[in-house]
């Protein structure tokens, strides 16, 4: 083969697989933003993946070239394999529809891309079946990879008719096609690493590790969106701040630990009581804050006495089975109160106040701003 022929043969596969893991990038940009995971994949993500690497696919079409007549060689069942391979056997199938679908519309329906399109659906296909294997991913994609090329082998010796003229694009087909799918690997585990990785410091850092609770900082997250929310809207928002009735003695009694299973089950007492959209947070030690949004403030009253009577009825149960019982003081206030705008420091400040009031009267009990 003329070198001229093998450098556009080297430039145009190379081209694809540059393609492919450009758009790898970008599909882990956006399933970093709509934080989509691997192991939690919706039929909607599957549907949506399985087009976007359909089209990917396409696009690759457009770098393919020309090696007899009406026929095209191109990489583009590496989208295929990759979708398969990170998505699973749907949106394989999926792809694989918009990649024959697009063969045929965008580049002419005449025989040989009839065959090409039959035999990309039957790569399709088999790599749709072997996504189900459980192997990890590294081998699956390989077979995958090996599988689609020899299907493709098909197609090439039925439109040019002559091995020779297969042999002059296949081997460096396959060739790059391996290489470019141990690169796809590569990126593809990273992207997912680092996302990983994002969504679990996102995690941890708004929530806290004790009581598995939202945190201080995702209160203050939380405020800063719900506040303006209800201005907008002409909602109110209600706050409850809670605070355990003599803590330390049931650490000094009961050690560290003994107050740590107490401070868990209040997590779940307040998780029950509340409603879905309600922000439950650990805001301090034993100091738990509530946000209620669209609550007024008879609604947020009647919850702060139903968290209250569950916590005097609740049996708390330490690591040795000993049974403890603890009662808890709750300050209520409520967005708009009088009329004026407030911020969201100010709403937390007047829930304070309300809940030093609930203290100074004697505790196990809820005291509301207003007051
Ligand atoms: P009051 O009724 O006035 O609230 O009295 P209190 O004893 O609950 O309040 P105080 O502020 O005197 O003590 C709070 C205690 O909470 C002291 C601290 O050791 C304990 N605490 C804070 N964070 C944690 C924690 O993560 N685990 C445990 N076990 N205890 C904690
Ligand atoms: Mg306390
Ligand atoms: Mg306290």
């Amino acid at each position: 083969m003329p070198l001229g022929r093998v450098n556009i043969l080297f430039s145009t596969f190379f081209v694809n697989t540059c393609i492919l893991v450009t758009f790898l990038y970008i599909t882990g940009l956006v399933s970093q933003r709509y934080k989509i995971r691997l192991h939690t994949l919706t039929h909607k993500v599957h549907w949506i993946g399985g087009a976007l690497f359909g089209c990917y696919g396409i696009v690759i079409m457009y770098y393919s070239i020309p090696v007899g007549f009406n026929t095209i060689a191109d990489l583009r069942h590496l989208a295929i394999v990759a979708t398969a391979t990170y998505i699973g056997g749907p949106a394989a199938l999926m792809a694989t529809l918009f990649i024959c679908l697009g063969r045929l519309l965008l580049f002419g329906i005449n025989t040989q891309a009839i065959v090409g399109a039959i035999f990309m659906l039957l790569a399709g296909l088999g790599c749709a079946v072997l996504s189900h294997l459980s192997w990890s991913r590294l081998p699956k994609l390989i077979m995958m990879n090996v599988f689609a090329l020899g299907i493709i082998f098909c197609p090439l010796m039925i439109n040019l008719k002559n091995l020779d003229d297969v042999l002059h694009v296949y081997p460096l087909q396959f060739f790059i096609s391996m290489v470019g799918g141990c690169l796809l690997y590569l990126i593809a585990e990273s992207i997912n690493t680092s996302n990983e990785l994002l969504l679990r410091l996102e995690h941890t850092s708004y929530t806290d590790h004790l009581t598995n609770l939202s945190n201080r900082r995702q209160l203050e997250f939380s405020l800063e969106e719900q506040l303006p929310q209800a201005r907008q809207r002409h909602e109110h928002l209600s706050v409850l701040v809670l605070d355990i009735d003599h803590f330390k003695e049931v650490n000094d009694t009961y050690g560290h630990a003994a107050g740590d299973a107490v401070l868990r089950q209040l997590g779940q007492i307040l998780m029950e009581k509340c409603r879905t959209n309600d922000v439950v947070t650990r805001s301090g030690g034993e100091e738990f804050t509530v946000l209620l949004p669209n609550c007024a403030f008879r609604q947020a009253l009647r919850i702060a006495n139903q968290i209250l009577s569950g916590v005097n009825q609740y049996e708390f149960v330490l690591a040795d089975g000993l049974i403890l019982k603890v009662t808890v003081s709750i300050g209520v206030t409520t967005f708009p109160g009088t009329g004026e705008d407030i911020s969201g420091a100010a709403l937390l400040e007047q829930a304070d106040k309300a809940l030093y009031e609930a203290k100074k009267a004697g505790r196990n009990r809820v005291c509301s701003y207003e007051i």
